[in-house]
């Protein structure tokens, strides 16, 4: 093996170190239900105060907390109803582990009570092996 061959064999190796170290976050969906969305950027979820509600990551144990967006969807104008009012923006919510790279994606809506209520929509599993627990 020549020098220059062992040189670009080592830079290799070290982009391709770089490059795992690097988190990618995984894309959210474009489109749901044929209506585009349109995502927030990701920001810092709030720090819950109440000890009940856990605000880490359930996979990996990253205490959190967990990176948020938004995204809405506004449906197209019915041809028969003209007027702007009656379109339902549609809301959407993703959750992000900025460990690990877990990201679900809920549609939200209500029912009939008013109740917001979740549904999965996508979902990334974690880009990362967790890390083992240590024992405390
Ligand atoms: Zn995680």
């Amino acid at each position: 093996m020549s020098d220059t061959e062992a040189q670009l064999r080592a830079r290799i190796a070290e982009l391709e170190a770089q490059l795992a170290a690097q988190p990618v976050i995984p894309a959210l969906p474009e489109e749901h239900d044929g209506q585009h969305i349109d995502w927030r950027l990701w920001e810092e979820g709030i720090v819950s105060l109440c000890s009940n509600l856990d605000t880490g990551c359930t996979t990996c144990g990253h205490p959190g907390p967990l990176m948020l967006t938004f995204g809405f969807a506004l449906p197209a104008v019915e041809p028969r109803r003209r007027s702007e009012r009656g379109r339902k923006i549609r809301r959407f919510r993703a959750f992000r582990c900025r460990a690990c790279q877990e990201t679900t994606v809920y549609d939200t809506r209500h029912d009939e009570y008013g109740r917001q209520e979740y549904e999965e929509i996508a979902y990334h599993p974690p880009r990362t092996i967790p890390a083992p627990q240590e024992a405390s």
